[in-house]
């Protein structure tokens, strides 16, 4: 393995503190912990910090990274679109070629009636832009009133006033609003903490489901303008949804008329094992954004796309849609977009999800359901989750405030060299679509040595005072 290039880690860890303000953290504990880890390098699934530590990356830099580190192919894409045309703007009937192409790529590999593709930079933007687009969608068909969009508590939609305002953190709703009306969130299918004991997948399915009807018949379902949702809630705790919960809930928006939207920013390019995790629950959705592993996050680029019926109404309303972003449609982005749909097709990342590697972490995270401190393991694809709790067979949790003991486990993991995210007390991961099986044992085998390591601490800690 190669060493990470040298750096000035102490001054580089000052200069954090000093001048940088990292996103989703927490600043106190930025400046009393001495700074950010700082990240020199990454080659496949593998990133080193500037002491020079190699750290297997099982979230694929966040949830993005699928093609893994180091693709010189990324790299020349942007060289060469950058030499011949840097940037050039798509709001005065001009385009670049990279980004009709990559309109055309993604169009492909949606299928059926979703054609028509709008660039944005970020997921949040994405997610913005389909908002705008679902409500301008019933304005031009004459019924305005539908403004109303439906998701679930707990989903993630991104961080700007719209990405939040549709989203259903609530720790994000308590800081900064108010938010953008007409966003109503009902129940998530998660059956570990939601299911109850007398009920069996279809009937908490059916119970999910039925919550977001319950809703729209409250609110009104002249008044609903779409169903928004990720397929699996992926910052959420990798939530995946009970069989036949997408099938009920399409059922619901066809039976009121109203759109229904999936946020494929994380589900979207392989990470379920097909192109979009619409395709894997076996729905056809009117809306949807993505970002993340559209780039494998070489370079900024999201995605809204659109039904044949939603642009035709919006086309005949023969108004301009005033909505865009300078970078939309970014001619080096779009270059590095395309470069990597390559690669994941050439090397066949999305079936070796499906049919080897998808099987192979399942059996992986199977082989620690037997550990005390395990409540649950589950997995899709390339996305898993581990539940932490304080007693077998249940799902309490250690400490009086949720989240210390996955945030102990996490921090036991990233020491042993394997890099994944705690969400509150569930273990959360998303390696590379190019992860190998002798990776993946590792995750296991440094999970496994990280909960032992942790659990006589959280067990003498107690549950009360930790
Ligand atoms: C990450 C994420 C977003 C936001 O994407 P950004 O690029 O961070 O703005 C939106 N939706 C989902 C499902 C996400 O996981």
């Amino acid at each position: 393995m190669r060493s990470a290039p040298s750096y000035d880690n102490a001054d580089l860890r000052r200069l954090d503190v000093a001048h940088h303000l990292p996103p989703q953290q927490d600043w106190a504990l930025q400046k009393n912990s001495g700074g950010s880890r700082i990240i020199v390098k990454g080659e496949d699934s593998t990133i080193w910090d500037a002491e020079g530590n190699a750290i297997l990356d099982a979230m694929a830099g966040l949830w993005c990274v699928q093609v893994g580190y180091g693709r010189r192919e990324m790299a020349e894409a942007a060289f060469a679109q950058m030499s011949e045309l840097p940037f050039y703007n798509s709001f005065f009937r001009t385009a670049a070629p990279p980004t009709i192409a990559l309109a055309s790529r993604i169009a492909g590999l949606l299928g059926g009636s979703l054609q028509h593709v709008f660039f944005n930079n970020s997921g949040s933007e994405a997610v913005d832009t389909l908002v705008r687009t679902a409500r301008y969608y019933w304005q031009a068909r004459g019924e305005p009133q539908r403004s109303v969009i439906i998701g679930r508590k707990n989903g993630y939609h991104g961080s700007t006033i719209g990405g939040v305002s549709m989203g259903g953190m609530v720790s994000m709703h308590n800081q900064g609003g108010p938010w953008v009306p007409d966003h109503e969130h009902v129940m998530q299918p998660y059956s570990f903490e939601e299911q109850r004991p007398d009920e069996d997948e279809d009937m908490f399915a059916e119970r999910a489901a039925r919550a977001i009807e319950d809703k729209l018949l409250e609110v009104g379902p002249e008044r609903v303008a779409m169903i928004f949702g990720e397929p699996v809630q992926g910052a959420g705790g990798v939530i995946i949804p009970p069989r036949g919960y997408w099938s009920r809930v399409e059922e619901i928006a066809r039976k009121y008329g109203v759109l229904l939207g999936c946020d494929e920013v994380i589900c979207g390019y392989g990470r379920l094992g097909e192109w979009f995790g619409f395709q894997h629950f076996g729905v056809k959705p009117d809306l949807v954004s993505m970002a993340k592993g559209l780039s494998s996050g070489y370079l900024p680029i999201s995605a809204t796309a659109m039904a044949d019926h939603v642009v035709e109404t919006i086309r005949e309303a023969n108004a301009p849609f005033v909505h865009g972003y300078t970078y939309s449609g970014h001619p080096t982005s779009a270059a590095v977009a395309l470069a990597n749909i390559d690669i994941i097709e050439r090397e066949g990342l999305v079936d070796r999800t499906k049919n080897d590697t998808g099987p192979y972490l399942a059996k992986a995270l199977q082989s620690l359901a037997d550990h005390p401190l395990v409540g649950e393991v589950r997995s899709l694809g390339l996305l898993g989750a581990i539940e932490i709790v304080s007693e077998k067979g249940t799902s309490s949790r250690f400490g009086n405030k949720p989240g210390l003991a996955g945030a102990m486990i996490r921090d036991a993991c990233i020491e042993r060299g394997l890099m994944l995210r705690a969400v509150k007390d569930t273990l959360v991961m998303s390696p590379p679509l190019v992860i190998t099986h002798d990776e993946i044992d590792r995750i296991a085998m440094i999970v496994r040595e990280s909960l032992d390591a942790c659990e006589p601490a959280l067990r003498e800690a107690g549950v009360t005072s930790l």
